[in-house]
């Protein structure tokens, strides 16, 4: 998602914000240790979600074209056909703008999917062809390997159709994972997104109005900060609203901050222009960003645990016909 530009702006707001170690991440970690004190069981698994980081990577870069690609997506459409209700899997050809051919696969799990009360959620599970913020020039042409840009909200997602597998929810939730988010250029629009274009012009059913949704991305740094991304401010307030109250009710205000963030291009923006109720949860604030060290040993089990737990949250405070 995004430019390299806003990624160096947030960073020079982190340093504005927090002072040295004491950010987000440690009073999560607190927030953590305080909620595993009470023995508040978590419906989320944190560390099979870091398993799910781990294994994506083994594949190798994700990058549309590649093998590695072919099988990751095999491999996750296995992992959601477990455990959810239907599957729908789009496939086509996209042509980017100098003339390439790359197989592209959206997946969609769909729980209770006659259920007109619905949540989406969704990340983007393909990861960039170059590393082209490597502090070394030499790497910049590397694929990036993607465990957090990617790797982190697709965990997410599978770890809440573990979830809902074990307990259905009382609505109908959507889980979408979709191709070629970080394929081409955020500065020219080109080849960018492709998957949730794809999707917001081919809806699952005519009148698709999911209550609310939210896209998972770069959701497993170690210091967390989450701002309200300002395309979800503008264009679904309630959604960041109802996200950012949950988040602070299971004691993560910290992370989940009410601080203003910048406008990230992200895959919310094509479902917004839908009319569909969807925001960004996302931290760009991550120093390997679109370089060769975005890797798992640099994704946190802690913070994809708070992150998931609010995830399962949200579902969980709905009933089926509205309070
Ligand atoms: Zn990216």
């Amino acid at each position: 998602m995004s430019q390299i530009r806003d990624s160096l702006i947030v960073l020079a707001w982190g340093a504005v914000l927090c002072t040295g170690a004491a950010c987000g991440g440690e009073r999560a970690d607190a927030a953590g240790r305080e909620a595993a004190a009470t023995g508040a069981a978590s419906e989320f698994d944190g560390a099979a979600a870091l398993e799910a980081v781990q294994a994506q990577v083994a594949f190798g870069a994700r990058v549309p074209g590649t093998e590695a690609h072919a099988r990751a997506a095999d491999w996750l459409e296995a992992e959601l056909r477990r455990r959810a209700d239907t599957v729908i899997v789009q496939r086509w050809t996209h042509t980017t703008a100098d003339g390439r051919s790359l197989p592209m696969r959206n997946i969609l799990a769909r729980f209770r999917p006659t259920e007109a009360r619905r949540v989406l959620y969704l990340a983007h599970w393909d990861s960039r062809p170059v590393a082209d913020s490597d502090p070394d020039p030499a790497k910049r042409r590397a694929p990036v390997l993607g465990a957090n840009d990617g790797g982190s909200g697709v965990a997410i997602l599978l770890g809440v159709a573990e979830a809902l597998a074990r307990r259905a929810p009382e609505v109908g939730v959507d889980l979408l994972l979709v191709d070629g988010e970080d394929y081409g250029d955020f500065e020219t629009n080109t080849d960018v997104l492709i998957g949730s274009r794809y999707f917001a012009e081919r809806l699952p059913e005519p009148g698709y109005a999911p209550l609310f949704g939210v896209l998972w991305d770069m959701v497993g740094d170690e210091a967390p900060v989450f701002e309200q991304e300002a395309h979800s401010v503008r264009g679904a307030p309630e959604v960041v609203q109802r996200v950012w109250s949950t988040a602070q009710r299971l004691g993560h205000g910290a992370v989940f901050t009410n601080r203003s963030g910048l406008a990230i291009t992200d895959d919310h923006v094509p479902l917004l222009a839908k009319g569909l109720r969807v925001i960004d949860v996302i931290d760009l604030d991550y120093p390997w960003h679109h370089t060769v060290a975005d890797t798992p040993d640099r994704v946190s089990q802690q913070t994809l645990q708070l992150v998931g737990d609010v995830a399962v949250a949200l579902i969980r405070e709905l009933t089926a016909t509205p309070r």
